[in-house]
């Protein structure tokens, strides 16, 4: 296996593997950037097929991580740690510890938080080892779950999609259609249906279709029927590469807006789209409620504060929308170059402070 050459290597300051015999623990951190301060970025546990399948997640998602904090305003930089699930699932306090350790030993370069796969008591025996974990509910001033403040910026960034793509102002009487109900997706359910938005909604859950069937009046579709929905807006909170070669022709929207990382499986599926006439809001936009309600923890956390720094996605993606459509770019490649452009004046500031001090 080569790392430098993997495809998704894209300048990663740094990449650690770790085993931990005693627990059974392989584990990958991989650091993309620290330019503007420490790697925040989730642990995903995933059963993967082999190293390389773990190692390409782990790289594609700690550059998201990267950009995401940038383009939210944030003085982090972006990582995220895969750990791959071992056959024997009685280890996982002993096997989270190990984690913790690890994490440890980077003395705060990366700063871990929950993913796919862990839940916050996993976060909490992290802590245990370490105190460089985000997301952890610390007696109030922490606030534990990032999913609500996610599902508020995805709210408000789908109100500047309909703003840039359908010329609408606000949500009453658009339709929504909805792949997925979980964590975010139920949140962001509720607050459309607010809105006065329509919804049709997709996931293999039965009873979250039927809460949302009856408690929202959304229409229920099967999982694979949703790519056909003609809608106004498709918005995606399940699993990422959903846009794609064989989905991006089926689409009958006008713009895809969601939650779901990673939401198109290679970047030349952002001009894909663009040239269909979808508006696509980039997901390391407007997902980024997480990491900016991370941001407001500690001990003065002001959660009407950290919302209303969510609420701001909306203008954020307003901004990538407008300058995609003055240089007819797709979305994906403005908010990427947006994002280095980010990094690159961020960290030139940083560096003339340091020196001013140095000096001064
Ligand atoms: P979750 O696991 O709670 O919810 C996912 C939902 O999708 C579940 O209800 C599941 O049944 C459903 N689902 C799975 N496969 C499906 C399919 N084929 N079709 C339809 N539905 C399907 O996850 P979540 O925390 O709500 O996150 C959703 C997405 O948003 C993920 O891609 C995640 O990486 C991303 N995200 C989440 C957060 C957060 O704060 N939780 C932050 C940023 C990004």
């Amino acid at each position: 296996m080569s790392v430098f050459a993997e495809k998704n290597f894209r300048n990663h300051e740094q990449v650690l593997f770790h085993q931990d015999q005693a627990s059974g623990l392989f584990a990958i951190i991989a650091i993309h950037s620290t330019a503007l301060g420490p790697a925040l970025g989730g642990c995903r546990y995933w059963s993967y097929d082999d190293e390389t399948a773990a190692l390409d997640d782990v790289l594609r998602l700690s550059r998201g991580m990267t950009y995401k904090a940038a383009l939210a305003g944030l003085a982090f930089g972006g990582g995220k740690a895969v750990i791959i699930a071992p056959k024997n699932e009685e280890q996982r306090p002993a096997l989270f510890t190990a984690f913790g350790h690890f994490v440890n030993s980077l003395g705060g370069r990366y700063i871990t938080a929950e993913d796919v796969g862990t839940s916050p008591a996993d976060m909490e025996i992290v802590h245990g080892a370490t105190p460089f974990v985000a997301g952890i509910a610390d007696g109030g001033a922490g606030d534990g779950d990032p999913s609500p403040a996610t599902a508020w910026g995805v709210f408000h960034g789908l109100r500047a999609a309909a703003g840039a793509g359908l010329g609408r102002d606000g949500l009453r009487g658009v339709h929504v259609s909805l792949q997925g109900l979980g964590h975010v997706g139920s949140y962001l359910a509720q607050h459309l249906a607010d809105a006065g938005a329509r919804l049709t909604v997709a996931d293999l859950d039965q009873s979250r279709l039927a809460w949302a069937r009856d408690s929202l009046g959304a229409e229920v579709v099967g999982v694979d029927a949703i790519y056909d929905v003609a809608a106004d807006i498709f918005a995606p909170n399940a699993m990422g590469a959903i846009l794609n070669d064989q989905t991006i022709s089926r689409l009958r929207v006008r713009a895809v807006a969601g939650s779901a990382n990673n939401q198109l499986a290679e970047d030349r599926h952002g001009a894909a789209l663009a040239e269909r006439g979808i508006l696509y809001a980039p997901d390391y936009v407007i997902n980024a409620g997480g990491i900016i309600n991370i941001s407001h923890e500690g001990r003065a956390y002001d959660r009407d504060a950290a919302l209303a720094h969510c609420a701001r996605i909306h203008d954020t993606l307003a901004g990538i929308f407008r300058r995609a459509e003055l240089e007819s770019r797709p979305t994906n490649e403005v908010a990427d170059q947006l994002a280095e452009e980010q990094i690159a004046d961020r960290a030139a500031a940083q560096a003339q402070d340091r020196l001013r001090t140095a000096v001064g």
